[in-house]
């Protein structure tokens, strides 16, 4: 099967074309428009950019899927709701948009729903039926699998906001409305403030960074940093609390954790077991913890078992 992927995220977009499980080609643009409808020329361009550069008919692709950070409900096509990013999004008729402006059918995915099926399909859960991704990113994406299909629900939230399970009582306040949320305890967005608000912050290598991410946070660390790595500690402990809460909710075999955080994953993995070993109630204790295997491509390879879930 040929399929259009399109992935939409903070602040970049990609296109691919992808058959079956090979990535045709691909290509990935910086967008930082203040709405959907503004970046939709972007994404035309990119999308008309990468089908021309493989030489294949449009008509010969199966769909366009897209990747979209969001509730959203993939047998009407629809954005159902978002989290102040690409609000107007809500009210597109997208299936429209792609028939109009390319001739093809369109699926819309939430994008770690998306990004587990690319997994379960040709990464890192090909073994597996009972899956959870969670992606370390700007925010905390999750979707969950129960013997080998994505968990939706009648409201198509199930599985994919395990970012903002409440992990502390009378946590940070969250983007969603909620407070405490494992998003808003340890994510890129909430670092900076987080690392603000710590003891000791103004005596930190921290307090002199141009900007607070998880790589800055690491390279402190590694040079004994105290506030980093006492703030490293603490997301080790939120993560393997998720953990916990995802594996109590999923009874995964599998879970599965990606994004770009993931670069120091021989420092995350270790204590978020850890932690799982010693808290979570999984008597067979057969869960395995490991790192995605497709990067950020997963999603574009989701396209694919997607669209032949849909064309069924
Ligand atoms: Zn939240």
């Amino acid at each position: 099967m040929l399929a259009l992927a399109l992935e939409i995220g903070g602040s970049h977009a990609t296109c691919a074309l992808v058959h079956d499980r090979n990535l045709v080609a691909q290509r990935t643009i910086h967008v930082d428009k203040p709405s959907f409808r503004h970046m939709l020329p972007s994404l035309e361009k990119l999308v008309r950019d990468v089908i021309g550069h493989a030489g294949i008919p449009t008509n010969n692709c199966a769909g366009l899927v897209l990747g979209f950070p969001g509730i959203v409900d993939s047998r009407s096509g629809r954005v159902i709701s978002t989290n102040a990013k690409f609000n107007d999004a809500v009210e597109f008729d997208m299936q429209r948009w792609a028939k109009e402006q390319f001739g093809l059918r369109f699926v819309v995915e939430n994008d770690c729903r998306l990004a587990l099926l690319g997994e379960h399909f040709t990464g890192a859960a090909m073994d597996a039926q009972d899956v959870v991704l969670v992606t370390l990113g700007t925010g905390i994406g999750a979707a969950a699998m129960i013997a080998g299909q994505p968990l939706r629900g009648k409201y198509d939230q199930a599985g994919c906001l395990g970012g903002h399970l409440p992990v502390v009582l009378a946590g940070r306040t969250c983007t969603c409305g909620n407070v405490g949320c494992a998003e808003a305890e340890v994510s890129t967005w909430a670092l900076p403030q987080i690392c603000r608000d710590w003891p000791g912050f103004s005596g930190s290598e921290l307090a002199s960074a141009q900007a607070i991410d998880f790589a800055c946070l690491f390279a402190c660390g590694d040079r004994g940093d105290q506030v980093a790595t006492e703030v490293l500690a603490r997301c080790y402990q939120i993560w393997g609390a998720l953990a916990v809460a995802l594996i109590h909710a999923y009874s995964p075999e599998v879970l599965l954790f990606g994004g770009g955080v993931l670069a120091r994953e021989r420092d995350i993995l270790p204590p978020i077991r850890a932690h799982v070993h010693r808290h979570a109630w999984s008597p067979r204790d057969v869960v395995q913890i490991k790192t995605a295997a497709l990067g950020p491509s997963a999603a574009l390879y989701g396209a694919v078992p997607l669209l032949r879930e849909v064309l069924v």
